[in-house]
C-alpha cells in the first residue's frame, strides 16, 4: 500500500530540503529518520556539541525553503574570516562589505528544520530506521523498516548521510577517489589567559591534512582534524591532550561517490550519494542544494511520467557535475598546500 507519494530517509539538511521541495510541490512526503525527536526547549539545554560552519551564501536556500530562522537558533558563533598562519581571507568577496558565517549546533539544526518541515505537513517518522528497499518491475516501490513495517511510495529519496543506505543496500558501484581518510572532532574550553580572535576560524594545513578550529561565543571551540588513515591516530591524539567537552568523534571522509545516483523510483542525494573531506567546504549547502534538485527532480518525473528516465539521469549529470568541480578545486588546493590525498 502507497504510504506517500515520496519517502524520504533522513533528517540531515539533504533530507529537509528534498522533502520540503516536494511538499511545496504538493506531494504527499513522508520523513524517516532514525533519530529521536528532539524538543526544541531541551536541545538548548543540552551539553555542548562538536559546531559545524555555515557560509553566508547558504541563507538564500534556507530562504527558498521558508526555513532561515535556522540560523539564528542554531548559532554558536560567528565568523567573518579564516586565517591560515598570518593570513586571513575574508568571507565577503566584496571590498569593504563584511560578510557574517555562523557556527551552528547540528543537533539544534535538525531540531528546528524538522519542526518546521512537520508544520508544513511532512509526516515525519522518528526513530525509525529504513532497512530494505523494495523493488517490483525493475522500479523501486518501497521501503521496509527496522521493526518490519512496510511502507510503498511512487519514489523514494535516501538522503541518509553517511550511512549510504540505498546504494549499499542495492549494490551500487562506489567509486573511491582519495585514499582512506579520518576525521576527527573535540571540543574542549579555551585556556585560560588564552585571547583568540573569536571571529575568525583557523584553518592549520600539516603534511598529512589540516586542523580547524571553530570558536563558539561561549568559552568553547570544536576543532576537527583530518588526515589520512595511517597518520590520523598520532594526530587525533592532540585533541585528548585537552579536556574534552564530549567524546571525540571519528567519520570516514575517504571521498567518494555511487554510480548510479538515481534509477526508476529512487534517487540518491546529500552525502548518501557522494562524499568529499570537510575541507571542500559548504557540505550543508551542497547537501540543501541537492535536496532541493532531487525534490524538483521527482515533481518533474510525476508531473510528465513518460520523460522519467530523462529527468533522472539529467539529476545524475547535474549532482557529477558539480561533485566532480568540487574535487578538482579540492585537489588543487591540497596540492598548493602539499597535502597529498591521492589513492
Ligand atoms: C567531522 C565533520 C565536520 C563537518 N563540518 C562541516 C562544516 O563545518 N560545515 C559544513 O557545511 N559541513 C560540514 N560537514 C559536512 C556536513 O555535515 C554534511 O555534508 C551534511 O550534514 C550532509 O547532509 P546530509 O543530509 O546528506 O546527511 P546527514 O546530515 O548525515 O543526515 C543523514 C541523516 O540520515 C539518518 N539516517 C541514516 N541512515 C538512516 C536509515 N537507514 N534510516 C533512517 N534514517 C537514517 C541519520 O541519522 C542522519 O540524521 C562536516 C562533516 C563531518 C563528518
Amino acid at each position: 500500500m502507497t504510504a506517500a507519494d515520496v519517502i524520504v530517509i533522513g533528517g540531515g539538511p539533504a533530507g529537509v530540503a528534498a522533502a520540503i521541495t516536494c511538499v511545496q510541490g504538493g506531494l504527499g512526503v513522508m520523513l524517516l529518520t532514525d533519530q529521536p525527536e528532539i524538543d526544541l526547549a531541551d536541545a538548548e539545554t543540552q551539553p555542548p556539541e562538536p559546531l559545524q560552519s555555515l557560509h553566508p551564501g547558504v541563507q538564500t536556500l534556507l530562504q527558498q525553503l521558508q526555513i532561515e530562522g535556522v540560523t539564528a537558533y542554531a548559532s554558536k558563533g560567528i565568523y567573518t574570516g579564516i586565517k591560515t598562519g598570518a593570513h586571513v581571507s575574508p568571507l565577503s568577496t566584496v571590498e569593504e562589505e563584511t560578510w557574517t558565517g555562523h557556527h551552528i549546533a547540528p543537533r539544534l539544526f535538525s531540531a528546528y528544520t524538522l519542526l518546521k518541515v512537520k508544520e508544513m505537513g511532512v509526516d515525519v517518522r522518528f526513530v525509525s530506521r529504513a532497512n530494505e528497499i523494495i523493488c517490483s518491475d525493475e522500479a523501486v516501490t518501497g521501503v521496509v523498516l527496522a521493526d518490519g513495517t512496510t511502507l510503498g511510495c511512487k519514489y523514494l529519496i535516501d538522503a541518509s548521510g553517511r550511512g549510504r543506505f540505498a546504494g549499499r543496500y542495492l549494490k551500487f558501484d562506489e567509486e573511491l577517489l582519495s585514499r582512506p581518510l579520518l576525521s576527527w572532532t573535540g571540543i574542549s574550553m579555551d585556556e585560560q589567559g588564552e585571547a583568540p580572535d573569536r571571529e575568525l576560524a583557523l584553518f592549520e594545513p600539516n603534511p598529512y591534512g589540516w586542523t580547524w578550529t571553530a570558536y563558539s561565543s561561549n568559552g568553547y571551540h570544536t576543532q576537527t582534524k583530518l588526515a589520512d588513515k595511517s597518520n590520523s591516530y598520532a594526530f587525533a591524539k592532540e585533541l585528548s591532550a585537552s579536556p574534552q567537552a564530549a567524546k571525540i568523534k571519528a567519520a570516514n571522509m575517504q571521498w567518494r561517490v555511487f554510480k548510479p545516483l538515481a534509477c526508476p523510483g529512487l534517487l540518491l542525494t546529500g552525502d548518501a550519494a557522494g562524499i568529499l573531506d570537510p575541507a571542500a567546504g559548504q557540505g550543508i549547502l551542497s547537501g540543501l542544494m541537492s535536496g532541493i534538485m532531487a525534490g524538483e527532480t521527482v515533481l518533474s518525473c510525476l508531473a510528465n511520467a513518460q520523460l522519467s528516465n530523462w529527468y533522472l539521469s539529467r539529476y545524475d549529470n547535474w549532482f557529477m557535475e558539480q561533485f566532480n568541480h568540487k574535487k578538482d578545486t579540492l585537489t588543487k588546493r591540497y596540492r598548493e598546500m602539499g597535502i597529498d590525498v591521492s589513492l
